[in-house]
């Protein structure tokens, strides 16, 4: 299994939830205010929780909608304090008199029909991702002017290829040009992850012909994270067939993907040049000027959005600017966790507290492995990391086990059955049953929580 796959997670299996919902509520009812709370948001509710993304339960399909369009991407936000490897969220529609009940069958519900109703990544454009708070710099300058440029001048520059690493801007870009030509053209945005789905689905129900035709009246046809298509030989062919029908017809084609056309892994070489025959522009990782750039938009668009006053001086801004090292989704992050620490301490920042938000935020995100909870969690108890690890169930060897793979679980952001993995490939559901063990005990018993406590402040100062 090729690592696009894993990553995309498309028949992923449930895990644990370990999201404390009525803390998320809380931190909506600040976020968005008594009135928009009261009317919306107290009604979501949490149906299942993976490692990257969550399905929410919502009334009504209006709801749904009215959700999306308005609060999605701040909902998105406000969700990731809590969860930092979260990346969408995706909704269901369960009558209200139903949700308990919902909730307790929705195990039984297979996986096809929660992607029936998830609704992101699926021809839904989202109305927040536009070219007006698109923040130009010198790394994405030329895929920013291309991109409107294809807006004007249909089918000039096809395909437009837009490459760059994760969380630079490219999804943002194909979701600003979908935006700017649905009024006039019959827009499809889709991500390669849902192609494909889509095109698994018609193949199940010998539809082929419905699948061919849906695809192929687009005028504009979008498609997101083409690298997904990699290794995939039938999907590829699938695709192949698209591109060159909409092409002959003029339709504009606009293609992401996390590298250039050529470097595309195990895709065939004719889809490859196809891929490049038209326009193919890169977007770097940004400099500290549209750092702080893109951090001052945020700023000013939290504040009028939601009419609450942000005061980060510029040596916040700039050091948050400086120590934030990967993409543009990292930044944003990170702001997203100042501000949050702001409003609850409910004053104004200064560079100290910053350090120990970013602290917190960088052992989080990158310095802390697996591999070293195991570390200190053995040296921790003074068992040796091979007796820790093995098959061994005695209690002196067990219990600290447990505690390991609930801090990974915690503390870093692999999932289930990789942590399992590491474990001597234990299987995922001895870690969900570590966890459920750790929370609990360190619910009843202090010297637990202390123990717990002390680990982590020594992994996280090291
Ligand atoms: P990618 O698809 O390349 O992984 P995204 O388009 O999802 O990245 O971008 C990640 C986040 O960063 C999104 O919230 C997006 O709006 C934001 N972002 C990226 N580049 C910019 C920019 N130049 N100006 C404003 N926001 C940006
Ligand atoms: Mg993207």
């Amino acid at each position: 299994m090729d690592q696009s796959f894993k990553k995309q997670k498309v028949f992923t299996s449930e895990e644990e939830k370990t999201l404390k919902w009525d803390q998320i509520q809380l931190s909506f009812k600040k976020a968005f205010g008594n009135e928009v709370y009261n009317s919306w948001l107290q009604k979501i509710s949490l149906l299942k929780e993976y490692n990257d993304y969550l399905v929410l339960g919502v009334p009504t399909r209006f709801f749904r909608d009215w959700i999306v369009s308005r609060y999605l991407d701040k909902i998105l936000e406000e969700v990731k304090i809590f969860k930092l490897s979260l990346n969408r969220i995706e909704f269901k529609i369960i009558e209200e008199n139903k949700q308990n009940q919902e909730i307790v069958k929705i195990d039984e519900i297979s996986k096809v029909t929660e992607i029936k109703d998830s609704i992101l990544n699926y021809n839904r454009l989202n109305p927040n991702l536009n070219f007006l708070n698109f923040v130009k710099g010198k790394s994405n300058d030329i895929a920013l002017s291309y991109s409107k440029r294809v807006c004007e001048d249909i089918s000039r520059y096809n395909p437009l290829y837009v490459c760059g690493g994760v969380g630079l801007g490219k999804t943002h870009l194909l979701n600003a040009i979908g935006l700017e030509l649905q009024d006039n053209n019959n827009v499809m945005f889709i991500s390669a992850e849902r192609f494909m789905y889509h095109f698994i689905k018609s193949i199940k129900k010998n539809d082929m012909v419905n699948f061919k035709d849906f695809f192929r009246k687009s005028s504009v046809f979008i498609i997101d994270d083409i690298q997904f298509i990699s290794g995939k030989e039938s999907l590829q062919e699938e695709f192949f067939h698209t591109f060159n029908s909409l092409m002959d017809k003029g339709s504009q084609i606009v293609i992401s993907s996390d590298r250039s056309p050529m470097k595309l892994d195990k895709v065939q070489d004719r889809i490859k040049s196809r891929l490049a025959g038209g326009l193919v522009v890169d977007i770097d990782a940004p400099d500290l000027e549209l750092k702080i750039k893109i951090i001052k938009k945020k700023i000013e668009e939290i504040q009028t959005q939601f009419k609450e006053s942000i005061n980060l001086n510029d040596d916040v801004i700039n050091y948050i600017a400086k120590e934030s090292k990967t993409s543009v989704r990292e930044l944003i992050g990170i702001l997203n966790r100042v501000i949050a620490f702001g409003r609850v301490h409910n004053r104004t920042l200064n560079i100290n507290d910053c350090k120990n938000i970013l602290k917190d935020v960088f052992n989080q995100i990158k310095v802390i492995t697996v591999d070293k909870i195991q570390n200190v969690v053995a040296n921790y108890f003074n068992i040796s990391l091979q007796d820790m690890l093995s098959q061994r169930r005695s209690r002196p060897l067990a219990r600290p086990r447990q505690i390991a793979m609930f801090l990974a679980k915690k503390m870093t952001s692999r999932s289930l059955p990789e942590i399992g993995r590491r474990f001597a490939n234990r299987d995922h559901t001895t870690v969900i049953h570590a966890v459920k063990t750790i929370n609990r005990l360190s619910d009843q018993d202090d010297e637990m929580k202390k123990n717990i406590n002390q680990i982590k402040s020594l992994l996280l100062e090291q």
